[in-house]
């Protein structure tokens, strides 16, 4: 239950308030403000102007309360992301979620944490310091952050997320009906230079990395041994190992 509501005007004044016990930055609050017995202070990032999409060069740099929404409308957002975007959450909590909100707070079944991990998305992220006069930034990778939310999180604020434009990027999925979350999907990323990530999401707590390399080569081998331990209520990991490895040649297809 959130007990403490703050709407800091600069990103200072937020890490100000972050450093405190029992307090958490405020995206578009849909997950902060479920009912739960914890009692909490929250930080409403909404005056810290960090909502803007904006593409630099071969990057689209996507500021962290950019809402879900936005980032599926913008001209600049690669289609197979805004086929994973639409998948994450129906248009009302699109509209309302923000982009950091949904990537710390997303789980392996995330369509569109699959999706920003297969690209490699860079987050950056300021705070962290008991004294938080000067914001030192850092940029991490998505798939550093995504294990280690908690203490990787501490007192810091995501401020931006960048994503590469000079990429193809597929996304492939199985799910009960086509507009459910994913029993499993893939994300595979290609550079011009033949680099290839491929990512499987579906179950677990995060999305997984099944492949880095220098081209596609192996990537359905390698979508069966990511699956390897893939079992939960929805399938067995038999059943996503041969699902994964289609997945990933439907991906590379569709690339192609
Ligand atoms: C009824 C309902 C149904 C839902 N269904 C789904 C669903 O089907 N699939 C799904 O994936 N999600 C679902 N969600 C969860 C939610 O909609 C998304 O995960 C959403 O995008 C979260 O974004 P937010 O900005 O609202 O997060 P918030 O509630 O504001 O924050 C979520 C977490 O992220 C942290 N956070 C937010 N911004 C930052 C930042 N800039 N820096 C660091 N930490 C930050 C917060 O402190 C908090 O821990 C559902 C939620 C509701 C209420």
């Amino acid at each position: 239950m959130i007990t403490e509501y703050h709407r800091p005007q600069s990103l200072e004044e937020a890490l100000r308030l972050l450093v405190r016990e029992e307090t958490y930055p405020l995206g578009g609050g849909t997950v902060l403000n479920q009912p739960t017995e914890r009692s909490y202070a929250v930080i409403d990032l909404q005056n810290l102007g960090l909502d803007r999409i904006h593409k630099a060069g071969n990057v689209l740099q996507i500021g962290s309360t950019a809402r879900l929404q936005s980032l599926l409308e913008s001209e600049h957002t690669p289609m197979a992301l805004k086929t994973a975007l639409d998948l994450e959450a129906p248009l009302n909590l699109r509209n309302m979620g923000t982009v950091a909100g949904a990537l710390v707070a997303c789980d392996g079944r995330s369509p569109f944490a699959t999706a920003m991990l297969a690209l490699d998305a860079r987050v950056t992220v300021v705070g962290g310091q008991e004294t938080a006069d000067v914001p030192q930034s850092t940029v991490l990778g998505l798939g550093d952050i995504l294990p280690l939310r908690d203490e990787q999180l501490q007192r810091r604020l995501i401020t931006r997320i960048d994503i590469p434009l000079n990429v193809k990027l597929a996304f492939e999925m199985v799910a009960r009906t086509p507009a459910d979350r994913p029993i499993i999907c893939a994300a595979l990323a290609q550079w011009t230079a033949g680099r290839t990530r491929l990512v499987l999401g579906g179950w677990g707590a995060s999305p997984s990395l099944a492949m880095d390399g220098s081209s596609g080569t192996g990537a359905e081998a390698a979508a069966r041994n990511a699956a390897h331990e893939a079992t939960d209520e929805w399938a067995s990991a038999e059943y996503r190992r041969e699902v994964a490895a289609i997945l990933a040649k439907r991906c590379l297809k569709g690339i192609a």
